[in-house]
């Protein structure tokens, strides 16, 4: 069976385009109760990015802090029900910021309409009903969370998206601008983000002709972004890496990823090392599968002088190695995309173990 995906509905790229959000949120106004939520990430609460919000009477707008934890299927709920007993049905949500208000964005969108708690939607096609009209403006690019069709979510039982057509954004509004402000820190683990699924999605045997053409594409833009001269945070760099983060997910969605994101869920579930550190973390040690790759890794880092820790494994106790093993172990489809379809006999539990032990 070939991927047979539902596209983002309408895409403005340019800098400055932040500007038309009013009109574009203007045609879809007289839907439902007739205003507009707004989910900001809580660093633009006192920048002028706060006053430009295009809110009119009756809009709700939340700043929302996402440095604490990553979106939790609590935190949809709760907006979900104050927004709805307080305020009625929106007619939109629009999330401004990185991956996870985009993806609160995208997961309160289909909660809106759909009953119960979003635990009970985590995982593949479980969602029954549309969402709201949904508009994504990212604000630090590299996880292609703007193009994808889930939005993850922290639960009591699962870190799991919500996955189906539904998720994918009717509306992106991509602003250069609006990136220039990220910490170099995570302009470089989340713009790494997007390398690593560049790789990883060509080297696989799903790669083929559509998913190759933006990996192609993208990792040319990051290397400008990262590696070539001129690279850096600049004005026609952040232009780069935002067109970047959303082909290199165009990417991987035709495509799949590979043991890089494998051993990062199970960091990620075990320890709760945050999605793009955590790629960082383990692309470093992946020379054996990547070995071009993870080579302009090196150089990348060291360019921009982003050290990481050396070690971490030793003090890791042997259960909790065993545990990250699992979780990446169960992810067959990254395993088959990048070993093979006879991955099993060539990646055993403890393979898994001793590439945690090389962190
Ligand atoms: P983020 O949204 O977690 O933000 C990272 C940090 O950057 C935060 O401190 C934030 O306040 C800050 N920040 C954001 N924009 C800024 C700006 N313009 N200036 C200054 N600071 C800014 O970052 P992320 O890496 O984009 O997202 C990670 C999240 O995305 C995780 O929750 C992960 O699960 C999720 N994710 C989703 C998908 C998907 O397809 N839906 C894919 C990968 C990751
Ligand atoms: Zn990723």
């Amino acid at each position: 069976m070939h991927k047979n995906f539902k596209g983002i509905e309408k895409t403005v790229f340019g800098r400055g385009s932040f500007a038309q959000l009013g009109d574009i949120l203007n045609e879809r106004r007289n839907d439902n109760d007739k205003f507009m939520l707004f989910v900001v990430d809580n660093y633009f609460k006192d920048k002028p990015l706060a006053s430009q919000i295009p809110q009119k009477p009756g809009d709700v707008v939340m700043f929302i802090d996402v440095d604490q934890y990553e979106p939790t299927t609590e935190q949809i709920d709760t907006i979900r029900d104050q927004v709805l007993a307080k305020n009625g049905l929106p007619a939109g949500v629009v999330g401004i910021g990185g991956g996870s208000i985009m993806d609160i964005a995208k997961a309160s969108s289909l909660m809106f309409t759909n009953e119960g708690s979003s635990t009970l939607y985590q995982g593949l096609n479980l969602v029954k009903k549309p969402g709201i009209y949904h508009v994504g403006v990212p604000t630090i690019s590299g996880t292609g969370a703007e193009v994808s069709m889930t939005a993850v979510l922290t639960g009591p039982v699962k870190k799991l998206g919500l996955k189906c057509e539904w998720t994918v954004f009717n509306q992106v509004v991509l602003d250069p601008d609006l990136i220039a402000s990220v910490p170099t820190d995570w302009w470089f683990y989340t713009g790494m983000d997007t390398y690593i699924h560049c790789i990883e999605s060509e080297n696989g045997i799903y790669n083929n002709v559509y998913s190759h053409a933006f990996a192609e594409q993208a990792l040319k833009l990051c290397e400008d972004v990262y590696l070539n001269e001129g690279s850096g945070q600049t004005p026609d760099n952040d232009e780069k890496l935002m067109v970047a983060s959303l082909m290199g997910g165009l990417s991987l969605t035709y495509s799949e990823v590979g043991v890089c994101h494998a051993l990062s869920y199970g960091l990620s579930k075990i320890l709760g090392t945050r999605h793009c550190y955590a790629n960082c973390l383990a692309f470093n040690h992946l020379q054996d599968y990547y070995p071009e790759g993870v080579a302009d890794f090196k150089k990348m880092l060291k360019k921009h002088n982003i050290t990481l820790p050396q070690g971490i494994a030793k003090g890791w106790t042997e259960e909790q190695i065993t545990r990250m093993a699992e979780v990446s172990y169960n992810l067959p489809h990254m395993w088959n995309h990048a070993i093979g379809l006879d991955w099993k006999d060539k990646i055993t539990l403890d393979t898994i173990k001793d590439l945690f032990k090389r962190l």
